[in-house]
């Protein structure tokens, strides 16, 4: 049996306005929202879809639904990054940086050597240009090879890399980057809360494998605030 995409909402009665949310077991590749008639508190209304959607949920133009706690879509991965796969994207990070920096140094011995062989000049064109140095007949193909897949593993490495520390900053915050964005903070319960609440109760071990038992406190419909807890400023 297929496995529900938690990320996507569809709302069964989208004229209505509602309080609370239900899955529908019936369908597995959406989650249906049962609508209620009364008035929900920090609704917010996307326009495409035209109904009222939960809070921190957000419409994405290319997946053409609004997703759950919605972050960002990744166009690497070409799909949202919401509530349910924030964290396997967030050790996807982690890991393809560690193995692109991983490779990076395994490759160090044989990139000295050529570094030792040949003038800065000649290696500085072959690492930023190995393509230009491969089609004039400049380099061999394994010096090419050498160079691109250096080349590509570093920049690998450092793409993942900010990618991480900048959500690590935004996990530590309880923030999407949308929010981000627009300066909100109204979720950010206390790194330790926040860390749960995007990892669940296992988040040391969850970085490790990111399909470990350790279920997300919420349903990603309804979030506790940080003036739930009077974390706010009076
Ligand atoms: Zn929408
Ligand atoms: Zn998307």
């Amino acid at each position: 049996m297929l496995e529900p995409d938690y990320n996507r909402i569809r709302l069964l009665e989208p004229e209505h306005s509602f309080r609370t949310w239900m899955v529908d077991p019936e369908d597995v590749s959406f989650i249906h929202l049962q609508i209620f008639n009364e008035h929900l508190l920090c609704a917010s209304y996307c326009y495409q879809c035209q109904s009222q959607v939960p809070p921190r949920s957000g419409h994405c133009s290319a997946c053409r639904v609004c997703i759950l706690r919605r972050d960002h879509h990744c166009r690497l991965l070409g799909r949202c990054v919401g509530f349910r796969n924030y964290r396997p994207f967030l050790c996807l990070l982690l890991h393809a940086a560690g193995v692109l920096l991983h490779v990076s140094v395994l490759l160090g011995p044989a990139l000295s050597a050529l570094l030792r062989a040949h003038a800065p000049l000649h290696i500085a064109a072959l690492l930023l240009l190995p393509w230009l140095m491969l089609l004039t007949g400049r380099v061999s193909l394994a010096q090419f090879a050498l160079a691109f897949v250096t080349d590509t593993c570093v920049a690998g490495a450092l793409l993942c890399g900010a990618g991480l520390l900048f959500h690590g900053m935004l996990l530590l915050r309880g923030q999407t980057t949308w929010e981000w964005a627009r300066g909100q903070h109204s979720y950010d319960l206390g790194p330790c809360h926040n860390l749960q609440a995007a990892l669940g109760p296992r988040w040391v071990l969850v970085w490790l494998w990111p399909f470990l038992a350790s279920p997300l406190p919420g349903d990603g419909i309804t979030f506790q605030t940080a003036a739930d807890v009077g974390l706010t400023a009076s």
